[in-house]
C-alpha cells in the first residue's frame, strides 16, 4: 500500500496544507502496509495529531477500491463527521486520483452512485461513509473493509447492540480477506476504545529509532520537565529550540537529524517481533509470520510536521490548566489520560471490565499468593501478574478459611490452598508461585513455624514472610485492573 501511495495518491487542496504529490514518510511505511497485507486481519493504530491518520486512512478507501477491487465500509463518531470526511477528503481523492476518477465517470454531477454517504465506481466496488452513531448504520451490506476513524470517539456500545467494532467487524464474515482498520487519538484511560483494542492486538509495536551519535535504538518519549532524557529545554524564553536527550549516552540530538534517524527506524513489539515495512515481521532475527492483528503507537515527536520545541511550548501553555493538559496528553502524546485524584467514579471501574475467557489471561506470566492473618480467619488471595511491560494485575481467586489460626488444621488448608492451579487463557495450568503471608498479627510465630516450600513441578509455593501487608497489597494504580 505504501507503495501504491508514493505512486498514484495526490494531496488534494481541500484535505492539507500543501497540495501535491504524497510521499510516504518512513514511519508511516509499515502501518500502510499492515494495512494493506492480506495476512493481518486487523491494525490499531493510537496516534497523536500530526502524524498524517487521516491521510492513511483515505489511501486505505482509495487502494482497495481502485488497487484491490475490493468493498469498503468507513464509519466516523457522527454523521456530520462522516459527511465532512466525504467532502473534504474522499471527493477531492477522487477529483485528484488519476486512477480512482478513471473510475467514477459520475464525477461532480447527480447520480445514484455519487451520494453524501455512498459511491459505486465502475469496477462496481464501493465506498460507504457512514456515521458510527446508529446501530442502522452497522448493518449495511458485506464488506471486505471496515474502518473507523477516530475510534475513541464512538459510543462503546451502539444502541445496546455491543461495541462498534463487534458490530462493525461482522460485516466482513464473507469476505476472503478481512480487514479491520482503527485509527484514534486515545481519550481517557480505561475506558478508551483504542486503548482497549490495541492492547488486546497480538502484537503491540513501538518505534525504535537509532541515535545518530551512539546508534542505540529507542523509543522517544516525552520524558517531562524533572526527567533526565528526552525532549529538553534551557529556559521558558528558548523552549522553541527544545533538542531531544539519548536515552542511553545523554547525546544531544538536533531536531534536523529526526528525518535520517526516522530513515533507519524499526518497529518493536513487547514479545520481540520486529518489522520495518509491515511486510517481513521477525523474531531474534528470524522471519516468521505476521500476526493477525497489530497496534502501532507513533506521537508527534516523530512528527515531520512539528518540532521537538512546539510539543514542549504546548506543555508549557497547558501544563496549568486539567483541561488543556488532557488534550495536550491526547492529542499531542497519544496516549490516554489519567484521571487524578482518590475518587473512583462507579462508571468508570465498570468500564475496565476485560473479558477473558478463562481463569487467567493470556497477559499474565505468573500467579503470586497473599494471606492475611485475623483472629477468626485466614483471607487468601491469589494474583496474577504480567501485561504491557509487566504493569497489569489481576485477582484471580479470593477465599476466606475460618478458623482458628492458633490450630494446625487451619494452617493445612491453607497449604492445600497454596498448591491451587488455575487454567491459563493458553491452556497450561498455572500454580502460585510464590505466597505472602501476614506475620503482624498475632500469630507470627504460627506463620514462621509453617513447613517450608513444597515443590511443585519446578517451583511450587514458597513461603514469603512479611511484617506488613501494605506494600504487597497495594499495586501502582495504573496496573490494577477491575476484578
Ligand atoms: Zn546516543
Amino acid at each position: 500500500m505504501a507503495e501504491w501511495a508514493d505512486e498514484y495518491f495526490y494531496l488534494s487542496v481541500e484535505s492539507s496544507y500543501t497540495q501535491g504529490v504524497w510521499e510516504t514518510r518512513p514511519f508511516q511505511v509499515a502501518i500502510l502496509n499492515a494495512m494493506g497485507n492480506d495476512d493481518i486481519v486487523e491494525v490499531n493504530w493510537i496516534k497523536s495529531a500530526r502524524v498524517g491518520c487521516t491521510k492513511c486512512i483515505t489511501i486505505a478507501l482509495a487502494y482497495f477500491a481502485e488497487h484491490r477491487q475490493r468493498n469498503v465500509i468507513m464509519w466516523q463518531p457522527t454523521d456530520s463527521a462522516a459527511e465532512d470526511f466525504m467532502k473534504q477528503h474522499a471527493e477531492p481523492t477522487i477529483r485528484d486520483v488519476p486512477v480512482l476518477r478513471k473510475l467514477a465517470p459520475w464525477y461532480g454531477r447527480k447520480h445514484r452512485d455519487n451520494t453524501l454517504d455512498y459511491k459505486r465506481f465502475t469496477n462496481s466496488r464501493q465506498w460507504f461513509i457512514r456515521g458510527g452513531k446508529s446501530a442502522k448504520n452497522y448493518r449495511e451490506k458485506s464488506t471486505d473493509a471496515s474502518i473507523y476513524d477516530e475510534l475513541s470517539s464512538f459510543d462503546d456500545d451502539i444502541e445496546k447492540e455491543g461495541p462498534p467494532t463487534v458490530i462493525g467487524d461482522k460485516r466482513m464474515e464473507g469476505s476472503a480477506y478481512p480487514k479491520s482498520i482503527r485509527g484514534s487519538t486515545p481519550k481517557t484511560k480505561g475506558e478508551c476504545q483504542i486503548s482497549k483494542a490495541a492492547n488486546e492486538a497480538d502484537e503491540f509495536f513501538y518505534r525504535y529509532l537509532p541515535c545518530p551519535h551512539c546508534d542505540e535504538y529507542q523509543v522517544l518519549e516525552w520524558g517531562g520537565e524533572k526527567a533526565k532524557h528526552e525532549i529538553k529545554w534551557d529556559s521558558p524564553e528558548t523552549v522553541l529550540q527544545a533538542h531531544y536527550e539519548c536515552k542511553h549516552t545523554g547525546c544531544v540530538i538536533r531536531q534536523h537529524e529526526l528525518e535520517g534517524m526516522d530513515e533507519r527506524g524499526e518497529w518493536r513489539s513487547g514479545s520481540g517481533m520486529t518489522t520495518r515495512d509491515g511486510l517481513k515481521f521477525y523474531c531474534d532475527g528470524k522471519p516468521v509470520d505476521a500476526p493477525l492483528s497489530v497496534a502501532f503507537h507513533i506521537w508527534a515527536a516523530y512528527s515531520p510536521w512539528t518540532t521537538w520545541g512546539k510539543i514542549a511550548r504546548d506543555f508549557l501553555r497547558a501544563k496549568g490548566d486539567p483541561n488543556k493538559l488532557k488534550g495536550w496528553v491526547n492529542t499531542t502524546k497519544g496516549e490516554a489520560w489519567e484521571e487524578e485524584g482518590e475518587r473512583v467514579e462507579a462508571h468508570h471501574l465498570y468500564m475496565r471490565r476485560e473479558q477473558y475467557p478463562a481463569q487467567v489471561p493470556q497477559a499474565a506470566v505468573v500467579i503470586v499468593g497473599f494471606v492475611d492473618v485475623q483472629d477468626d480467619r485466614l483471607e487468601a488471595s491469589s494474583w496474577a501478574f504480567g501485561g504491557e511491560r509487566g504493569t497489569e494485575s489481576w485477582l484471580v481467586e479470593h477465599q476466606v478459611f475460618r478458623g482458628d489460626p492458633g490450630r494446625h488444621e487451619l494452617w493445612n488448608r491453607l497449604t492445600q490452598w497454596r498448591h491451587s492451579r488455575y487454567e491459563h487463557e493458553s491452556g497450561v495450568m498455572l500454580p502460585i508461585a510464590a505466597t505472602g503471608i501476614d506475620t503482624g498479627g498475632h500469630y507470627t510465630q504460627m506463620v514462621y513455624s509453617l513447613p517450608s516450600a513444597t515443590r511443585v513441578s519446578g517451583y511450587g509455593p514458597a513461603k514469603v514472610q512479611t511484617s506488613a501487608l501494605h506494600p504487597w497489597w497495594v499495586a501502582p494504580a495504573r496496573a490494577t485492573k477491575a476484578a
